[in-house]
């Protein structure tokens, strides 16, 4: 069977759909009232309060196809972009929720149907985890769905730390929580990687498709963990993955929605080599970023806008690295809107506003990227047998050039090196006491200091980055 991603979106709506789910609507990728997170990172970010029994909704049954960012905090993949066959920064979870009604049965045999019936995956191809101690999924499992005992694979605390198995999932540091079974895709021997829970499971052979959480814990920030008023379901299936499987690709980054976001930005930036690494990245990062401004994020020097920053330099630095002349990125909004304007008309409402934040975003940092990189390829070539950068150069190239830190460790890996994150941070901390020393002189001699740091330097300040916010709002 094929399915595009467009369909399996709907098959996956529809299937719940006839299970009583009532269907909701993606939210925003700004957590609602939420402070203790950066961006919705999965489907039931939107349900957090309604787990925790603080909030009541007319439906105990629910399914959506939740966009999610995983770009910073505790789910992290941008350091996996270009890297790895299934990670991105943003993708869109498909998940069903019970909200103290149906639990760990149902939600398996849910699962199990709609993968084997619906989309008819071929059974053999699919391996199941569940956490160590959960007899009850473990039964439901191997007894009533008939999964053999070698592809069952029990998953405990084995990273150090309680509650740090891959199948004890958490929202964050602290939210509801709980046990989880997860399924994996084998995608074939000629692939490197070994099945999870083995040494090899980084590899990208089996690849995690679904994972259902069955949540039973507040977690509070001391560790205690509280139970629920009412077991529940919580589950989340990477679109773009199960989209692979149906298209008969191994990696996210060739399928529908990819293929066309990488063509487009081939033929921007006059790249031949449809499977050139510097691609996938730019094809994952204009989603996020796009999305993300969409939902109102600006970028700036702090938190969310940070992030937002750090992502679009990321991406100007492999358009510079495929030879990209001037302005490339923001021209990819408008194929963005051809991919995914029909499940997101935002992204077309949005497509003028979207450009311009990020085209300004993109002039900006051309003008010291270049000089960055020669700064960075000239240190490279005094570190003599060291591979290690030094927290100072990495501090000044943040400083100096606007280099986030993890756009300098992304060059220093492809060219074998790393960078002393120590170094780095213990540079930036140096920089924060003499700033605070400074201050104590007066506001006179502070204020010199950042205008100073202005004209000198970057202009990436907040003052310039309202500026630039204001600017666009009154277009
Ligand atoms: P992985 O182990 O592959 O990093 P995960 O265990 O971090 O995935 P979960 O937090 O369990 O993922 O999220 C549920 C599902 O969302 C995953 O099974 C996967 O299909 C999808 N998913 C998670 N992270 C990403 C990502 N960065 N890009 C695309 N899909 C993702
Ligand atoms: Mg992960
Ligand atoms: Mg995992
Ligand atoms: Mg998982």
């Amino acid at each position: 069977m094929y399915m595009t991603s467009a369909q399996l979106r709907r098959a996956f709506l529809d299937y719940f759909a006839s299970k009583d789910h009532q269907v909701v609507a993606s939210s925003s990728l700004i957590p609602g009232n939420d402070p203790t997170l950066l961006f919705t990172n999965a489907g039931m970010v939107q349900f957090k309060d309604v787990f925790l029994g603080q909030d009541k909704r007319s439906y105990n049954r629910a399914v959506s196809s939740q966009r999610c960012v995983r770009a910073g905090g505790k789910h992290n993949d941008l350091e996996n972009v270009g890297y790895t066959a299934r990670h991105h920064t943003f993708f869109e979870m498909l998940g069903n929720f019970s909200f103290g009604d149906y639990f760990k049965r149902d939600a398996i045999h849910y699962a199990w149907q709609f993968l084997t019936e619906v989309l008819q995956l071929p059974k053999e191809k699919l391996l199941i985890t569940v956490y160590a101690t959960d007899d009850e999924a473990y039964d439901i499992w191997t007894k009533e769905i008939g999964i053999p005992a070698d592809r069952a694979i029990r998953i405990g605390d084995n990273k150090g730390a309680p509650f740090a198995s891959d199948n004890f999932w958490a929202m964050g540091d602290t939210g509801p929580c709980g046990p989880c079974t997860e399924i994996f895709y084998d995608h074939g021997d000629h692939i490197w990687g070994g099945p999870p829970g083995s040494p090899d499971e980084d590899g990208d052979r089996y690849i995690e498709i679904w994972n259902n959480v069955f949540m039973q814990f507040n977690r509070h920030a001391d560790g205690r963990m509280e139970p629920l008023p009412k077991p529940s379901v919580d589950t989340g299936m990477g679109l773009e993955r199960i989209s692979a499987i149906l298209q008969h690709v191994h990696s996210n980054y060739e399928i529908d929605i990819f293929q066309g976001l990488i063509k487009a930005a081939a033929a921007i930036t006059g790249t031949t080599d449809l499977d050139n690494k510097s691609l996938r990245v730019i094809a994952d990062h204009i989603r996020s970023c796009s999305f993300l401004v969409a939902d109102g994020v600006m970028p700036s020097n702090e938190g969310r806008g940070y992030v937002l920053r750090r992502i679009i330099r990321r991406a100007v630095r492999h358009g510079n690295q495929l030879g990209a002349k001037g302005v490339f990125f923001s021209k990819l909004v408008a194929e963005l809107g051809v991919q995914m304007g029909e499940a997101y008309p935002e992204l077309i409402e949005k497509q003028a506003i979207i450009e311009k934040v990020l085209r300004m975003e993109e002039e900006q940092f051309g003008k010291t990227l270049e000089r960055g990189l020669l700064l960075l390829t000239d240190v490279l070539g005094q570190l003599g047998d060291s591979t290690l950068i030094p927290g100072e150069i990495a501090f000044k190239l943040y400083d100096t050039y606007g280099f986030p830190i993890d756009l300098t460790s992304d060059v220093a890996r492809e060219r074998g090196f790393s960078v002393d994150q120590a170094g780095f941070e213990a540079a930036m901390e140096a920089q924060r006491k003499r700033a605070q020393q400074a201050s104590n002189f007066g506001a006179d001699y502070n204020q010199a200091l950042t205008s100073a740091n202005i004209t000198e330097f970057t202009g990436y300040t907040e003052e310039h980055g309202n500026a630039t916010v204001v600017e666009i709002l009154r277009d």
